[in-house]
């Protein structure tokens, strides 16, 4: 490569350094878990998006193990030449019937599924209105789209209100609203109801991004619109959190938006299939999930004994029933030092800074997870008070 152009690569990774906002990756020696091993110990893990403790749940290893045996390693194809596998199918059927929607459509990862959505159903001629702290994938996928772009503040229902107006009075022919189901670095739920009070009366469909929910929120964990008692008419969604944390993505909707993305959506007609393995362990993870009340539970009094020890302890804490629990630092070097510290400490936490969050607003994200247990959690709340003493977070 030219010396100029690596040159310039390196003042910008010397930047970010400077900043504070270098992200450095430990390197797991375990399973996932609640206790990982990371640089030769054990410590416990409240970073990962894995809710009902499923990423190496037994019977998914021996889904994934068994349809290795059975099936194969990959399908080297994409679905419709040659990829598509009966699991496939089995799958997006029991989406479907979970999510109650008509049809959904396989990605290899939510990003794909919100990056192929939009650019198909929406022309010129159309508009897309979006939630401004929408994640990275349904930004990209709009911006992948010709319809005309509006942009709201986060929940602001007075400005959706206004962007509805200002995409109806531009003359648009259909208008989507785009959102997540939960904002995952805030752990705040969108308001769903008014936005589907408002999507009804500007005649707009509704898109959910329900990531951060499915498995686990509402009843038998359906997700945010269920748990607000909402329709969306759309939801994407991904295996990599609730749903057993490997891989893959979906869509789901009525049928004639499922058919139209398996005939246009681009991340489905030109990459690969997702193999058996992880295919037939999704399956096993709806089963598990559909009857998993008793995790969903311990969930949720997990993140409330967490919040309540946060909050006792004195720390800056965002509002919110959600297991995502951010604890506001503010400052990027910061948030850095307090998660160095809480890993010296035995606790595996990440800080989160530009660009996943704005400038000022660094923080750590904690995440419950049904197997957490108490002696773990009082031993994590310890932890947060000693590091927040060591690094001033705490006075
Ligand atoms: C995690 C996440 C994604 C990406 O999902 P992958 O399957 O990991 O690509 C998309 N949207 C939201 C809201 C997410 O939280």
């Amino acid at each position: 490569m030219p010396t100029a152009f690596l040159d310039d690569i390196r003042a910008t990774l010397a930047q970010i350094e400077a900043e504070g906002l270098y992200k450095r990756e430990r390197l797991i020696a375990s399973p996932q878990s609640t206790r990982v091993q990371v640089a030769g110990r054990e410590v416990i893990n409240l970073c990962a998006n894995n809710y009902l403790g499923l990423a190496n749940h037994p019977a998914l290893v021996e889904a994934a193990t068994q349809a290795m045996q059975a099936h194969g390693f990959g399908m080297a194809s994409v679905r419709f030449i040659c990829g598509t596998h009966g699991l496939h199918r089995t799958l997006e059927t029991r989406l479907a019937e979970y999510l109650g929607t008509e049809d959904s459509i396989l990605f290899a990862a939510c990003f794909d599924a919100n990056g192929a959505l939009f650019e198909p159903l929406l022309g010129p001629e159309d508009a897309v209105v979006s939630d401004a702290l929408n994640h990275a994938s349904i930004i990209d996928g709009i911006r992948l789209c010709k319809a005309r772009r509006y942009r709201y503040a986060n929940s602001d229902m007075s400005d959706l209100e206004a962007q509805l107006q200002a995409a109806r009075d531009g003359g648009a022919r259909h208008i989507m609203i785009a959102t997540d189901g939960v904002f995952s670095m805030d752990g705040y739920l969108a308001k769903l109801p008014e936005i589907r009070a408002l999507a009804d009366q500007y005649g707009a469909a509704l898109m959910v991004d329900d990531c951060h929910a499915t498995g686990f929120m509402g009843p038998q964990g359906r997700g945010t619109p269920a748990h607000l008692g909402v329709r969306a008419d759309i939801l994407t969604g991904t295996l990599g959190k609730a749903l057993g944390g490997a891989l893959g993505g979906y869509i789901a909707g009525p049928q004639p938006v499922i058919d139209l993305l398996r005939q246009r959506a681009r991340p489905y007609l030109f990459s690969n299939a997702l193999p058996p393995a992880i295919v037939a362990a999704g399956i096993a993870a709806l089963d598990l999930v559909e009857a998993a009340d008793d995790l969903r539970a311990q969930l949720f009094d997990n993140a409330a004994y967490w919040r309540a020890g946060l909050s006792a302890a004195g720390f800056d804490l965002l509002e919110g029933e959600h297991p995502i629990i951010p604890v506001m630092l503010h400052d990027a070097h910061r948030a850095q030092a307090m998660a160095a510290r809480l890993f010296e400490l035995g606790i595996y936490v990440s800080g989160f800074f530009f660009p996943v969050v704005p400038r000022g607003k660094a923080r750590i994200r904690t995440q419950m997870n049904a197997a957490l247990t108490r002696a773990d959690l009082d031993q994590a709340l310890a932890a947060f008070t000693q590091a927040g003493h060591d690094t001033g977070v705490l006075s």
